[in-house]
């Protein structure tokens, strides 16, 4: 029996891994297939930024025809500036982002940066100056430090140290037995969603982008971990242009301006000491998010109790 287990599980190991092989061949074509109808325009040039001042003019798109997602969007992000999203589920977004990204063009109006349509400058200058930092964080079958240092290969282990250090996941990993090379993914460490988050943080600041977007993780964070992560974005946030999609309002109550999102088109906007003045949509929203936070403070105190 015990000269039959040794090469089953043997079998095991090699299923797995062949499985979790497949499963990162599928993510990348998935990226790909995502990629397939853009192109750079023939002699497209560099992206040239100075400010990092992000604009959406009249943008129209939709995924599909005759189902427009967004209907006529205007909005500017001031170099170094911070611009929040919010707005109910499918409003789009997280859509915006694909748009900088050019995962898709807009069907009308345009995107600049710096004056420049990001169709008419080439893909990889644009990616090079856009960080961001998704909903749901893909981890490599790989050590934490390596999972880091992604965010610009070739980085040395004191600048991966110090990200790590300033998105707050430094002394986590020095908690672990194996440190820095604690393996993560399918196969090692499992990360919380806000670990996973400050990971993706730390990427994003060893890349160190002009212009940075932020789409916060849907999932609930207890209230405790929020204003943690709510002074990560503000520290990643500063003296670069940022653009948050929240889902949580209490991150963003500091942003210069804050865009309310419903059916594909902007319903309110200014800072949140305007909108809460103004008494409308996001006035409600925050009520009863406020409602949810105080619930989740309650239910802390009774753990502590
Ligand atoms: P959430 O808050 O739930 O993340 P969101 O405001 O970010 O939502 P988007 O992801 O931007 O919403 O989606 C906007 C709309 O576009 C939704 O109706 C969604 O179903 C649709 N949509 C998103 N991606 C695709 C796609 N690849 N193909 C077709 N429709 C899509």
């Amino acid at each position: 029996m015990i000269q039959l287990y040794a090469p089953l599980s043997f079998l095991g190991v090699i299923y797995r891994e062949i499985r979790q092989a497949l499963t990162d061949i599928e993510r990348m074509f998935t990226i790909l297939e995502q990629h397939r109808d853009i192109a750079d325009v023939p002699g497209a040039k560099p992206l040239v930024v100075t400010h990092g001042s992000v604009c959406f003019e009249d943008v129209y798109f939709g995924y599909v025809p005759g189902h427009p997602v967004l209907k006529g969007l205007s909005f500017e992000v001031p170099g170094g500036e911070t611009v929040a999203i919010v707005g109910p589920s499918g409003a789009g977004k997280s859509t915006l982002s694909r748009l900088m990204f050019r995962f898709y063009d807009v069907d009308a109006g345009r995107i600049t940066i710096d004056g420049q349509d990001i169709r008419q400058v080439s893909q990889a200058s644009l990616r090079g100056a856009l960080g961001l930092v998704p909903q749901d964080t893909v981890l490599f079958n790989d050590t934490i430090g390596y999972n880091i240092a992604y965010g610009r290969p070739g980085a040395s282990q004191d600048e991966v140290e110090e990200v790590a250090r300033a998105a707050q996941i430094q002394g986590f990993i020095e908690r672990q037995p194996m440190g820095w090379q604690t393996q993560v993914g399918e196969r090692g460490l499992k990360l919380s969603g806000g670990e996973k988050q400050r990971v993706a943080i730390a990427r994003a600041l060893l890349k160190n982008p002009p212009v940075l977007i932020f789409d916060e993780a849907t999932s609930q964070l207890d209230s405790r971990n929020e204003r943690a992560i709510q002074g990560e974005i503000r520290m990643a946030a500063r003296n670069r242009t940022t653009l948050i999609i929240a889902h949580r309002l209490s991150t963003i109550v500091d942003a210069h301006q804050i865009l309310v999102l419903d059916g594909g088109r902007i319903v309110e906007r200014g800072t949140h000491a305007q909108l809460l003045e103004l008494d409308g949509v996001y006035a409600r929203m925050w009520a009863l998010q406020r409602d949810d936070v105080r619930l989740d403070d309650d239910l802390d105190l009774q753990r502590v109790a």
